[in-house]
This record gives C-alpha cells, structure tokens and sequence, in this order.
C-alpha cells in the first residue's frame, strides 16, 4: 500500500512513523509512506497557503490551489485513481469497519488541514472521503490522519504477528474484546477464571464469547442492536438484562 500524507507539519509524523508496527510494515515493505509539505506548491509569493474568508468572519481559510497540486504530483504515476481523504471534524465518524474497507485499498492520500477550514472547492472537486475522528475539535489533521492511518496498517496482510490478533479484537465481530489475563494464575489473591486455565477450548471459547456480550452490554448497548446475534448469545443477553 501506498500512503501519501499533505501536512503543513511533516515532522509531527516523524515518531509515529518510525516506531513500532508502523515502522515494521515499512521496513517489510508492505506499506510505503511519503509525507509532503503542500506549502513546497504553493505559487503564492509570500509562501501563504492560506488567505481570509470570503464575507469576513473569524480565522484563515486553506487556499485550493497548493492542496490541488500536491495531490495532483502524489498521483501523477498513478494507476488508479487513489482515496483522497480529507480530515475534518464535518466528516463521517471513523469506525473499525472504515479501517477494515480503507485496508483493501491500494493507495491512500490523507490530507491534513489547519486553520479555520478548507475552501470548500476541495471538499467538492478533489477529495473522495471526509473522515471525523470524533466529536471533537483538534488543531490540524495531522493526529486524525495518524489514527486513521494505525488503524489501517495494522490490518494489512503480515503487519501483525499473530495474524488471528485483529480478528478478536474490539470492533472486528462487532462486540468488545473479552477480558484478558496472562501469568501469573495468583496475583496478590487476586486469580485467574477458573475455566481459563482448564485447557477445555470450547469451554474457553464460550467464556470469551459470554464475557464479550456482558462487557458490550455494560459498557456500549448500543453496538448490541447492530448484531444479529445467535440463540445462546440472545439467551445470555435476556440473563444480563433481568439482573439489571
Ligand atoms: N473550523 C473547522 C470546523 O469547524 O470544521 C475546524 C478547523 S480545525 C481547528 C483545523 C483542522 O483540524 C481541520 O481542518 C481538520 O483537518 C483537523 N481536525 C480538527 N478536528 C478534527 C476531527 N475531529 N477529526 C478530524 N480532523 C480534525
């Protein structure tokens, strides 16, 4: 996968991008990361790549022209036309099933705002996505674009170790990861389930399964009502709500 960043910040990349997986998956070449500053195309005199808001108002406004030709040089030996993904708090509330969609792409652009906005000339003719991280504002796009771009590359074929860890993680089937727990089996009283340490892997798989439901229950009810879920998962479910 091909992933070009626009920032006017490149160097706020720096860290994220040469650590941990994100790292890995460049070093394997499995992704390839380019960050450009969309300021090197500006053909304002003074270097601007911004400038007031038409009908006045509060704050500066990302002018179209350098943002249009930078996207236009990350993508002039391309062979299909790329995603271009603006970030914006207006955008579509990020979720795990956008990083699963983005995943199967062959090459993202994400483009970092600043400032009060974008001329609304980009959201129009240039980009292919508006993605929110939340609701929520930050200052530019860069942190959004760094989210977005974690949650992607982790999913790529041979970026995690254990290729099975993504599929049981939170969001992936739809529910909260069940809990978990690693050695020692008594920590200052404090045990490990039971059932856990019985190597009985159906046993263990219906735990998780169960904790699952419960921990989605209490904590987001909502995800619940997207699911279809099985017999057993709905027979747990009235359990847990006639103990409310
Ligand atoms: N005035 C803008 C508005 O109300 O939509 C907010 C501008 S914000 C100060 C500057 C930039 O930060 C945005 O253009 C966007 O790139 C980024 N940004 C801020 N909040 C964001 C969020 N929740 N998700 C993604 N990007 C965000």
């Amino acid at each position: 996968m091909k992933i070009d960043i626009l920032s006017l910040f490149p160097e706020m990349f720096t860290g994220v991008l040469s650590a941990s997986m994100m790292h890995q998956a460049a070093d394997r070449g499995i992704v390839d990361f380019a960050v450009t500053n969309f300021r090197d195309y500006t053909e304002n005199k003074h270097n601007r790549v911004d400038d007031y808001p038409y009908g006045g108002g509060a704050g500066m406004v990302l002018t179209p022209q350098p943002i249009f030709d930078a996207v236009d040089a990350v993508t002039e030996s391309a062979e299909q036309q790329p995603r271009v993904i603006l970030l914006t708090p207006q955008g579509r509330p990020y979720q795990q099933a956008d990083a699963e969609a983005l995943s199967k792409e062959d090459h993202l652009i994400f483009i970092c705002g600043h400032y009060e906005g974008y001329d609304e000339r980009i959201r129009d003719h240039l980009i292919t996505d508006e993605i929110s991280i939340g609701d929520y504002v930050l200052t530019g796009g860069e942190l959004g674009a760094m989210v977005v771009i974690d949650s992607v590359v982790r999913l790529l074929p041979g970026v995690l170790g254990n290729e099975t860890s993504a599929v049981s993680d939170s969001f992936s089937n739809g529910l909260l990861e069940h809990p978990q727990y690693t050695r020692p089996a008594n920590f200052r009283g404090f045990e490990v389930p039971e059932v856990l340490r019985s190597g009985n892997h159906a046993k263990i798989d219906e735990w998780r399964y169960r904790q699952s439901i419960k921990r989605t229950y209490e904590r987001r009810p909502e995800l619940l009502n997207k699911l279809s879920l099985d017999e057993q998962a709905k027979d747990w479910l009235e359990a847990l709500k006639s103990n409310d």
